[in-house]
């Protein structure tokens, strides 16, 4: 039987980790601090909202919310963000997304400055991860995958990844962080052949394709870490992961559960981000 990786005690650790640098950059004279820029009141981003707002008290960090209206001109929303980015006081900008249909989404999120953008959402960002080189910041879910790896000691260099989901903000960062570790990775995506048969060979796999079952008992072997990316909601209305969790537990060594796995270490990255970047501002 497998036991759980759990993204709750990886986001805890990483809090509790966070708390004495925030503090120290606060008594450096400097509050580390989130700008959020949102775009109407949508249930899901105002819950989103709350969520960051709670888990900047535990990081020490300070959160101030640009709210604009779903209508909002680009021109006006790009100029905000310029100004954000020039501000002194602010040390990550996250744009929630998608953004209204009226928008550019690439010119909105390019007017983050690479240093601030904390949220990975770059061109920049992603020539950092898949450079190593310049400034930016990886996407949050791709590098709590990471974390939750660390956090459990699991050794990643040497060993096979595979990754299903080839997406930009997860699989294909993903499977830079990975390679940035010394891992051998392999990315599956929906055009893959014979996926059971590659997704065995793994000591280390993760799944990110916002579909039910993707991973079922054939997929897996023992011994395996699986991490569940995927954040679905089944007929019943409850929230569910793309593996079958029932069925491949008992024969994997470790899982990640939905929720209470990767998505709840993402804001803990996030704050992360928001620290690191204060960090070499004062
Ligand atoms: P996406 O852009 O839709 O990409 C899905 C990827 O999965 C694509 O590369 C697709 O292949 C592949 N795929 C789909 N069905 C497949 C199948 N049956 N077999 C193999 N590959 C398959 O999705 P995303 O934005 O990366 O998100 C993926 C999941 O992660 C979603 O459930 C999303 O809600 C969740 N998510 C969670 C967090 C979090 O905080 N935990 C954050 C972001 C996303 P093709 O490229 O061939 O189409």
């Amino acid at each position: 039987m497998s036991f759980v990786l759990s993204g709750k005690e990886t986001a805890s650790a990483i809090f509790e980790n966070l708390r004495p640098r925030a503090d120290a950059v606060t008594a450096a004279g400097h509050v580390p601090t989130l700008a959020v820029v949102r775009m109407g009141e949508k249930k899901s981003d105002l819950a989103y909202e709350r969520g960051i707002r709670k888990h900047a008290d535990m990081a020490g960090c300070s959160v101030v919310t640009d709210a604009f209206p779903q209508d909002v001109r680009e021109d006006d929303l790009v100029s905000r963000i310029r100004e954000l980015n020039e501000d002194e006081t602010v040390d990550g900008i996250l744009i929630f997304q998608p953004l209204p249909k009226q928008l550019d989404s690439h010119r909105v999120i390019e007017a983050v400055s690479a240093g601030k953008d904390v949220d990975g959402a770059t061109d920049a960002s992603r020539l950092f991860v898949y450079t190593g080189h310049g400034s930016g910041f990886a996407p949050c879910t791709a590098q709590s995958v990471i974390e939750i790896l660390d956090y459990y000691g699991v050794a990643l260099q040497g060993k096979h990844a595979v990754i299903v989901g080839r997406s930009m903000v997860v699989g294909k960062p993903l499977a830079n962080l990975f390679l940035a570790r010394n891992a051998t990775v392999t990315v599956c995506h929906s055009k893959t052949e014979n996926l059971a048969s590659i997704t065995r060979t793994a000591d280390i796999l993760v799944s990110a394709t916002g579909h039910i079952g993707t991973l079922g008992g054939e997929h897996v072997s023992r011994d395996q870490y699986v991490l569940d990316v995927g954040i679905n909601f089944g007929p019943d209305g409850k929230m569910t992961g793309d593996v079958l969790y029932d069925e491949v537990a008992p024969h994997v060594r470790a899982l990640t559960p939905v929720p209470g796995g990767v998505g709840s270490v993402t804001t803990a990255v996030l704050f992360k981000h928001v620290v690191e970047s204060a960090e070499a501002r004062v």
